[in-house]
């Protein structure tokens, strides 16, 4: 089987790893000049760097195989986190259960009630139930509205502004159960994140070159234009070229893992149904200023910050989560923000948005100067966070679309988790199965319950 797949970011690479290895022929067409997509990297100091933070949650365990499997597994590390509140002016660390005691930015029954509730999620493992209902309601009935507006609701503002009012109870859950429960001993205990020495670039090359080396075919600037379907059924993909013309791929199959508003575009002959659920997801920005530093700004991995006029929604010290020396000895952070599309934060440059951030930045370590900033940087991604609403799960396009032949595998069919590297490359895995499945041809044999798991994918929903 020659399989055509499109996005070379971690599901389509992770999708393409699985089907070589089951004998079959992969070319992949990746529209940037580099690999990766979100979790691409760029150089700092010498050193390597994602372009928006990135580390696992003890709970990854399918990348954790994936990193195992290629042989990179000794050079991850698990490091206990360094996390905060910055809220009215003042840090909170939040490193264990008796934090959050200490967080007297609510009141003590708030306290109380925040982190009877966080243990109630952690423990609660029927998510389906929560289906059809807004985090927003089951925070102020169990938690109350000061616990809302200044921690919970405030997270959720942050992330998805006008929208987080509608965010389901199923991502809420999905948060916090998979957080806490990744904490190996206990809420009492430290948390660990996962890091790649050398960042998750690594990861990303290594799967390129044992893909290259199987025979795989991986091209970057090579942007897809359309899905060629020939009697109602996929056989090929049209790649932009760069004089405006037209080159043909034809395959047995191809798959998609762009974002939703990417893929109609690519396939107008989608049925209404199929192109309506598509239509309906709505993503919000994510835009990343990243400032290398000559020191640091302060002592937390990643400060949350709760101050609703703030227009950042977490820093994320790098440097305090993997030494400066692997950045030359500059200090690196991003301030992270997500924005609805056509909010003007997301046209802005890397100094304007500076300019923007420097007195919330200053609010949270007075003595900061901008001669501290050695370099800066702006990442954006229109497809940054899918917007989860209560009832998305009724809208969650299937992977097997209408059109034989043509399947789709984007951050919008990660559910009931957040999305994340792991699910991604759980899902690029797990189509790869469903393919292998529905062609045959396969060399090695194939996982019933990944291609039930495949299947399943916005199965009940129909
Ligand atoms: C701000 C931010 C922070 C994050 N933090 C973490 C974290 O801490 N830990 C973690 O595990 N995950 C994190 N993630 C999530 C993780 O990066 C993503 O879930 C994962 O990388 C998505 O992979 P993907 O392959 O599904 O999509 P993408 O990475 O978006 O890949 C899709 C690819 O398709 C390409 N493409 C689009 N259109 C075309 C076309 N027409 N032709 C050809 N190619 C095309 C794109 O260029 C892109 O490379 C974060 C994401 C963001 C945005």
């Amino acid at each position: 089987m020659r399989v055509l797949i499109v996005g070379g970011g971690v599901a389509g690479l992770a999708a393409a790893w699985e089907l070589v290895k089951h004998g079959h022929e992969v070319r992949l067409f990746e529209a940037s000049p580099v690999l990766g997509g979100q979790v691409r990297t760029f150089e700092v100091g010498g050193g390597r760097l994602e372009i928006f933070y990135h580390h696992l949650f003890r709970s990854d365990t399918n990348i954790v195989a994936l990193i195992d499997e290629l042989g990179l597994g000794p050079d991850l590390e698990w490091i206990p986190s360094q996390v905060g509140f910055f809220a009215r002016g003042r840090h909170y660390p939040f490193v264990g259960a008796v934090d959050l005691l200490k967080f007297s930015d609510v009141s003590f029954p708030t306290r109380i009630r925040l982190g009877l509730a966080a243990l109630y999620l952690r423990r609660y493992k029927h998510w389906q139930a929560y289906e059809g209902k807004r985090a927003r309601d089951w925070i102020l009935k169990w938690v109350g509205r000061e616990g809302y507006d200044r921690v919970w609701g405030a997270l959720l503002r942050a992330k998805f502004g006008a929208k987080s009012e509608d965010v389901s109870l199923v991502w809420f859950w999905g948060k916090v159960h998979l957080r806490f429960a990744s904490r190996q001993g206990g809420l009492l205990a430290r948390e660990q994140l996962g890091y790649l020495k050398g960042s998750f670039g690594r990861l990303i090359d290594t799967l390129v070159d044992r893909l290259r080396g199987r025979g795989a075919v991986l091209e970057t600037s090579a942007p897809a234009a359309r899905i060629v379907i020939e009697d109602d059924r996929a056989v090929g993909v049209a790649l932009r070229q760069p004089d405006g013309s037209e080159r043909i791929e034809r395959g047995d199959v191809v798959l998609a893992t762009v974002p939703s508003y990417a893929f109609v575009n690519l396939v107008p002959e989608l049925d209404a149904e199929y192109r309506a659920r598509l239509e309906s997801v709505q993503y919000q920005w994510a835009t990343v200023l990243v400032l290398s530093m000559d020191r640091a700004l302060s002592p937390t991995y990643w400060l949350t910050v709760t101050d609703d006029d703030c227009p950042f929604v977490v820093a994320v010290e790098q440097t305090n989560f993997v030494s400066p020396e692997r950045y030359g000895g500059n200090h690196v952070i991003y301030f992270s923000n997500y924005c609805d599309p056509g909010d003007p934060a997301a046209d802005e440059s890397a100094d304007e948005t500076f300019e923007r951030y420097l007195p919330f930045i200053r609010r949270i370590n007075p003595d900061f100067d901008p001669s501290w900033v050695r370099e800066k940087w702006l990442f954006k991604d229109r497809a940054g966070q899918p917007v989860v609403d209560a009832d998305y799960h009724t809208r969650i396009p299937a992977h097997r679309t209408p059109i034989p032949g043509l399947y789709l595998a984007n951050t919008t069919q990660v559910y009931p988790e957040d999305r994340g590297q792991n699910y991604s490359i759980r899902m690029g895995e797990r189509v790869a199965q469903l393919m292998m499945s529905d062609l045959g041809g396969h060399t090695a044999p194939l996982e019933p319950e990944a291609i039930a798991a495949a299947e399943a994918v916005g199965a009940g929903s129909r």
